[in-house]
């Protein structure tokens, strides 16, 4: 990995620029499932937190946790190259159960200290059907003794949910817990307001394919616009992910969106720095998430 790389760790935009991927074919990814365990242990994996403001006070009210692997040898991976090769080994619990015992530290810490801030934790809804992994995620929710509802699962690989019956089962679990519910990439493959309609979300987070074609593209806009008026109608908070500039910004309050994300608003960071930028920023999260 190059110099480059290593100072582009939080710059997440900018991996694919200085990530040398296949020039072995590949075979390296398939090594690198060899040391998960490994990397899982020794910190090259961590989380990292990206703020989430609520759009009409200005304020952030949360974080999302996104993985990192810092590699010894190549440097940064982003997740888009390692994840796909994670679940199809059949390791994506561990990998997830590792971000939720992050995102449950991070929390437990803010709450400690009256830092009043949600954290959203990305599970498939491939493994949101699995029991053991269900157990396990809320044996550890529960040990943690957070306030629940202030912590979102964002449910990705939504394509998963055109069979939808057991991820609803266990949707409806964790919302009677009290645990907030998110459909990620809302946009992209099957998701339609038609199906959203049966699924007991709380939120749902506009791919950022859409939202940065917000501001040059009008169908894009006529999407985004369509989406937030039938969300709200359906009682559904709307996140916008993937805001780079003000001018996207602007545009998405004028069209009633809920909350954003995106690097304009700030990277992914770590969580001593996301918990600064919360100190001198936040925003009162319970009267943004109300439905
Ligand atoms: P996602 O959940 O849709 O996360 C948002 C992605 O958009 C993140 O990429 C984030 O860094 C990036 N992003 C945020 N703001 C901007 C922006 O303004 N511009 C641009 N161009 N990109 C922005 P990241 O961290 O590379 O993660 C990619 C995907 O990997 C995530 O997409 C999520 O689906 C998955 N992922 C990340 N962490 C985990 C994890 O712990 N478990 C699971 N299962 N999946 C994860
Ligand atoms: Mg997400
Ligand atoms: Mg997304
Ligand atoms: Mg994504």
């Amino acid at each position: 990995a190059s110099l480059a790389a290593t100072r582009a760790t939080e710059a997440g935009y900018r991996w694919e620029r200085y990530f040398e991927g296949d020039e072995d074919g590949g075979k390296w990814r398939i090594a690198l499932l060899g040391e998960l365990d490994e990397a899982l242990r020794s910190g090259a994996l961590w989380v990292a937190f990206q703020p989430q403001l609520d759009i009409v006070s200005g304020g952030i009210l949360g974080a999302e946790a996104l993985i990192r692997w810092n590699h010894p040898v190549r440097g940064p991976i982003p997740p888009d190259s390692f994840i796909p090769l994670v679940e199809k080994r059949g390791r994506i619990a561990d990998l997830s159960l590792f971000t939720v015992d992050r995102a449950l530290e991070a929390l437990r810490k803010w709450q400690g200290v009256g830092l009043d801030m949600s954290v959203a934790v990305n599970i498939s809804a491939t493994l949101l059907k699995k029991r053991d992994f269900l157990d396990a995620m809320w044996e550890k929710i529960e040990s943690s003794g957070v306030r629940l509802d202030a912590l979102t699962i964002e449910i990705t690989e939504s394509a998963a949910l055109e069979d939808p019956e057991a991820a609803i089962a266990a949707m409806n679990e964790l919302r009677e817990r009290g645990i907030r519910l998110s459909v990620d990439d809302y946009g992209t493959g099957q998701s339609t307001l038609t199906y959203l309609r049966k699924l007991p979300v709380h939120e749902i987070k506009i791919d950022k394919s859409f939202v940065q074609g917000l501001t040059e593209n009008a169908s894009d806009r006529i999407l985004i616009r369509s989406t937030i008026e039938l969300a709200h109608e359906l009682g559904l908070k709307v996140v916008a992910e993937g805001i780079e500039n003000l001018e996207c910004l602007e545009a998405l309050k004028e069209l009633d969106c809920d909350i954003a994300q995106g690097f304009f608003i700030g990277r992914p960071m770590e969580a001593t720095a996301f918990e600064m930028l919360a100190e001198n920023g936040g925003a009162n999260r319970a009267s943004a998430i109300a439905a």
